[in-house]
This record gives structure tokens, sequence and C-alpha cells, in this order.
């Protein structure tokens, strides 16, 4: 038993806990009771286009190296899963964790660019890269999965406008104004200090100058002033690439509100909803936040850094000894909702995370083979195979459509 079940915190956790019985089986996938529903998801799975707007491969390779064209023991990206789960492209999210704001950001994005370019020379036959709508829908049609490119974090810009136009021309279509932390561009949702109240000057010309190029303005991670005042600015709709729905986790800024998602609807944008457990379930993610603080204690008043060995024992332990259960695939399915009843089946798609959110994904949604069961449940909620279609993959590439089609305007009106 816990020793502090009834503080509070517990009891506000208990008050706002689940409500629906899941549909679990102990083997971390769904049960999939309806067969021939069953049947109609993996058939739409292999039919339409999957096009996941965030997948951390680049990140994940970095800290281990692997080969992702052969079933991987771990990690959740690898050809023969995401061909199993009929994903078809997936932007692969070239990560500047923030420490490298100091200098060498550019320098890690151009490896990185590198990793990515590898997949699709070493496999031809498997990946390839994808610079436009037009690519995703050719390499679809060879039957390739499409590995597009999307920095996340801007400090590889290095206060430099010229710098987008290089990393446009290595291939790179999107960019995530900032991480964690406020950068050169905009404040940050995860810091306190917000250092420009919303974007910098030079953030100002940064997204002017991404609408010119026709590259894709991402907001997940930004703060609320700086997602504002990227609404007024841009010409062109924007995506959030691995968001959530604030609603669920209220007070949490790494999350859309509602009053963001209107806005975005007027912009003619989309949010990709990120799968964590921490983005789609509240309990999850106080239980989270409660272990971190408990951690980061235990390593303060016991003078240990986390990767030292009595930290790492600290956090197994405390670990086994309050469980935090994972969300499950419909709860997912409930950001889906919820997205469509407020703003309309056009402004939703994917943006999973994989390989970002470490052991923390819903059951059902354990790797990119999980797709079908995703269909499964929007299947049962009544989804029709238009809507299903335009969240796997027709809204993401209206929305980059429109911004290459704003950004050959701008460019013949000189
Ligand atoms: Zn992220």
């Amino acid at each position: 038993m816990k020793p502090f079940i009834l503080t509070p915190f517990i009891l506000v956790i208990l008050a706002g806990g689940y409500a629906c019985q899941k549909e679990v089986s102990i083997e971390n996938q769904p049960l999939m009771i309806d067969k021939q529903l069953q049947e109609k998801a993996t058939r739409l799975a292999h039919e339409l286009v999957i096009f996941d707007a965030h997948i951390d491969v680049p990140f994940r390779l970095s800290k281990k190296i692997d080969d992702i064209s052969q079933r991987t023991q771990g990690g959740d990206f690898d050809y023969p899963r995401a061909r199993e789960g009929g994903l078809n492209a997936a932007f692969m999210a070239i990560y500047i964790p923030p420490r490298y704001q100091k200098g060498g950001a550019k320098e890690l994005a151009d490896e990185l660019i590198l990793m990515i370019e590898g997949f699709s020379t070493q496999w031809p036959e498997k990946f390839a890269p994808a610079r436009s709508v037009a690519e995703i829908r050719s390499n679809f049609a060879q039957g390739k999965i499409s590995l597009p490119m999307g920095i996340e974090n801007g400090a590889p810009l290095e206060d430099n406008l010229e710098n987008l136009d290089y990393f446009y021309r290595q291939g790179i279509r999107y960019l995530t104004l900032t991480h964690s932390r406020s950068n050169l561009i905009c404040d940050s949702s995860g810091d306190p200090q917000h250092k420009w109240n919303g974007l910098s000057p030079f953030g100002k010309q940064v997204v002017l100058r991404m609408n010119r190029l026709g590259m894709i303005i991402d907001v997940s991670h930004a703060s609320d002033e700086t997602f504002f005042q990227v609404m007024q600015l841009s010409a062109a709709p924007v995506i959030a690439s691995h968001s959530s729905c604030r609603r669920f986790t209220p007070g949490w800024e790494r999350n859309m509100s509602d009053e963001m998602l209107l806005q975005l609807k007027e912009n003619g944008g989309v949010i990709q909803i990120n799968f964590g457990s921490s983005f789609i379930n509240n309990d999850y993610l106080r239980s989270k936040q409660e272990r971190d603080r408990n951690i980061y204690q235990y390593l303060e008043s016991h003078d240990l850094q986390e990767w030292d060995e009595a930290a790492q024992q600290h956090y197994g332990k405390y670990s086994r000894e309050h469980p935090i259960p994972y969300a499950d695939v419909s709860d997912v399915v409930d950001h889906i909702d919820h997205v469509v009843k407020l703003i309309g089946v056009d402004h939703v798609g994917l943006g999973s995370d994989f390989d970002g959110v470490g052991d923390s994904l819903p059951i059902g949604l354990k790797d990119v083979s999980g797709y079908p069961n995703l269909i499964y449940q929007l299947l049962k909620r009544g989804y029709s195979e238009t809507d299903i279609e335009k969240i796997c993959s027709g809204n993401l590439l209206r929305v980059w459509s429109e911004i290459e089609r704003i950004a050959q305007q701008l460019q013949t009106k000189g």
C-alpha cells in the first residue's frame, strides 16, 4: 500500500479517474472483438496512405545504431513493422536537443540529414526521400515508404536566415520552431522563462521566410503567445506535428487548448495527435509528474546524477512500487473525436512521436504496426472511410499542398 495514498494530490487523481472499461488484452493489444471490422481496418490501413507527421528514428539511432531495414529488438519503427501497420510516409524528426543552442546545432542537423538520406540510398527498394506532396504520392505508387525530413528545434539556423534556405535545399520540409527551451526564434511551452513574449524579431523573419520557401511551420512545443503570433503573421496554414488536446490535460501547455484549435481552423492548419500516454491521459501525466518530482528530489538530496547506479536503482524501485497504467488506443481516438467535434474532420491527423516518448506508448499502439488498431477504433465510432482517409494522411497532404501553392504565389510576385 502506498504510504501517501490519501494525499490531496492522489484524491484529485482519483476524482478525475477513468470512467470507461478498456477493451484490452494482457498482450498489449486491444481485443479486436468484431472480426469483420478488424478485417476492414486492416484492409483500409493497407489501401489508404498513412502519413505520420513525427517519428524520432534519428534521435533513437543517434543513441544506439540499429538496422531499421530489418525487424529490430527495441525501438518503435522498422521496415517490417511499418509494412504490417500500413505506414507509407513518416516525417523523420531531426531533433536538436536544447543544449546544442550554445553551439554545434547546425553540425548535428547536417549529420542527422545524412543519416536519413542514407536509409534511401542503402535500401532503395524500401525507403525513398520525399521533398514534395507529389513525391509522397509517387513513392506510394511504387510501394516505397517516404521519409520526408523536419528539424525539431530551430537552433541550427544559428541566427542566420540564409541557413533556412540552406536547410530547405538539403530537403528539410518542416521546422518545429523550438523545443522544450526558448530559443533564438521564440518561447517554448516547456520553458518558464518567456524571453520574447512569443516570437523574437528574428523569429518573425523566419516565419515569413518559411512561407516564401514553402517550408511547413510546426507549432508543437511553442508557447501559447508564440502560437497566436504565428497565426497573425503566417500567410500559410501550419501544423502541430505532435501535440494533443489540452482539454484532457488541463494546464499542460505542451498540448493545444480549445482556443488554439479554433484559431488553427481559421488558419486552415492541422493538429497531428501525439500518442504518448502523458499527452493523452491526465492520470498518466499527473502520476508521471509526481514520479519525476520524487526522482528529482532524490537526486538533489543525495547529490546524484540520473545515470548514477544509485539513482537508477531508486528509479527502478519507485517505478515498481508506483506503476503507472498506460493509456490505450481509445484515448488517442478520444482526442481525434474532440478535435472533430470542435473544429471538424479536416484539421486532425497522426503525429505518433514513435521512438520519441520512451516507454509510454498506449496499449494497442506500441509501435508502427499498430495503425490498424487505431483505424478499428475509428470505424467502431462510426467514422466513414472518407473521414479516416483524411485523418490518416489527407489533411496533412492538403495542408502541405496549400503551403507549396502559397510559396509559389509569393515567389512569382517577387
Ligand atoms: Zn517533440
